[in-house]
């Protein structure tokens, strides 16, 4: 992390102050990218695959849209959630997930008229004011599929975790694990919480100051404490999935069905509710396991069929689910898993002389309008610290004009495996270019 709070404040006048990401912030440094670029690829072919359309929502919106759909009582909203008061009054929020920004646009944009269900993707940044720690950041990024109207069909459910399983199959992170759950409807779920609040009940002094506070805001919430003191009361806690109303229930079968046919393995976990208030039946979480486990979770979603209602929308059938690229990295890395970028060929240009060092450059240009990709160290004068730099990039083939290339219209090609040279005409360096790239 940041070491910019151990230092003492400085003024912003200050000469000597020195600047630093902002805690629990990070910079994406190119030595990384190809892990990056791996994944956001993946996820787009992905995307395409199954029909999924992108969507961009902004990074803030209103406040109060987090607050009537992930809820005030959630961590994220009630501690997280960066807020502001714009110039002009507004109360903003740094979005701290996608859900209710695609769930805002697709009702702005009246998506439902569109072919239903729409399959939505998305990949940037969520902020959220956490404490950080390893695998917990204040800024990080998100992959995150929606399927959004329609039937409520659990057909979804198991698409989307299908989604994100394909994900990491294509990243190649193996040993992981899934857990399911559901956390009913509104059927069946207000007599689940009656229940757990009766059982609590009995033990509220023995509870921490959250999980007490909790008891009578969102007692589903006091199955996923990690508080060790509360963790003796959860073994003999009532069980959902023996709670679930015959509707929830025949959906939650069929998604196991869905998931057996699929092979993809999963735990049932009656002590996954995911702390967002919109949740509706399914809930899910995948991990790592073995090296790069202690990241935390990879990925999790479900369904949340109320959400466009709390919007005041009508009743829409939704499910999704977000991946944190962070996360998948650390694991990549934990496990020495190389992601396979194709590497871009390029010519390297090298100029002789101040005036070939003009053409040089437009060189370059029709070069790369040709579509192929260019390297160059044109502001060193030398011809030898050029080809230097030439031989420290790994180029195959630098591309060198001086005073008589230019008064021939010629350029030199050399093989710098080789150190062979040969000269050609630059209406056809394009096309021998080519020509040499193909045969190889
Ligand atoms: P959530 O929206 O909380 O379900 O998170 C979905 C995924 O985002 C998690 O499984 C993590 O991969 C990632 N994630 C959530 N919170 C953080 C965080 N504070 N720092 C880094 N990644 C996170």
């Amino acid at each position: 992390m940041s070491s910019a709070n151990t230092k003492p404040k400085a003024k912003s006048s200050d000469p000597q102050k020195s600047f630093h990401a902002p805690k629990g912030m990070h910079d994406a440094l190119p030595a990384d990218q190809h892990y990056w670029e791996r994944i956001e690829t993946a996820a787009r072919e992905i995307a395409r695959s199954y029909h999924f359309a992108r969507i961009d929502t902004p990074l803030l919106e209103d406040a109060d849209l987090f607050k009537k759909t992930t809820g005030e009582e959630s961590d994220v909203v009630a501690k997280e959630m960066y807020t502001m008061r714009t110039k002009g009054g507004d109360v903003l929020a740094l979005r701290p997930e996608f859900t209710p920004g695609v769930a805002r646009a697709y009702m702005e944009h009246n998506l439902s008229r569109l072919g239903q269900p729409q399959r939505l993707y998305s990949v940037g940044p969520v902020f959220r004011h956490d404490r950080p720690q390893l695998g917990r950041t204040r800024q990080f990024t998100q992959v995150n599929f929606e399927v959004m109207g329609g039937v409520n069909d659990a057909m979804y459910d198991a698409q989307i975790i299908l989604i994100f399983a394909t994900l990491l199959e294509e990243l190649k992170i193996k040993n992981t694990a899934l857990k399911v759950n559901s956390v009913g409807c509104k059927v069946c779920r207000p007599i689940y919480k009656k229940q757990l609040q009766n059982y609590y009940k009995n033990h509220e002094k023995e509870l921490c100051a959250d999980c007490a506070r909790r008891l009578k805001t969102n007692p589903l919430r006091l199955l996923d404490c990690k508080n060790p003191q509360c963790q003796k009361f959860k073994e003999k806690a009532p069980n959902f999935l023996d709670k679930l109303c015959v509707t929830c229930s025949k959906s939650f079968k069929e998604i196991l069905e869905y998931l057996d046919e699929l092979q993809i393995s999963y735990a049932l976990d009656n002590q996954l509710v995911r702390g967002l208030d919109y949740y509706s039946r399914t809930v899910f979480e995948l991990s790592a396991e073995g090296a790069g486990s202690e990241v935390g979770a990879l990925l999790g979603g479900g369904r949340y069929d109320y959400l466009i209602e709390f919007l005041g929308g009508r009743l829409t059938p939704a499910v999704g689910g977000a991946a944190g690229i962070e996360r998948l990295i650390a694991v990549m890395k934990a496990r020495e898993i190389a992601p396979s970028v194709k590497a871009v060929r390029r010519v390297f240009v090298v100029h002789a002389g101040d005036s070939a060092k003009k053409k040089a450059i437009r060189l370059m240009k029709d070069l790369v309008g040709a579509g192929i990709p260019i390297s160059e160290s044109l502001a060193k004068d030398s011809l030898r610290a050029q080809l230097k730099s030439a031989d420290k990039e790994g180029a195959h083939v630098a591309l060198i004009l001086g005073q008589k290339e230019i008064y021939e219209s010629s350029v030199i090609i050399r093989d710098m495996r080789t150190g062979l040279q040969e000269s050609v005409t630059l209406a056809n360096v394009v096309e021998e270019i080519k020509k040499r790239w193909n045969h190889k």
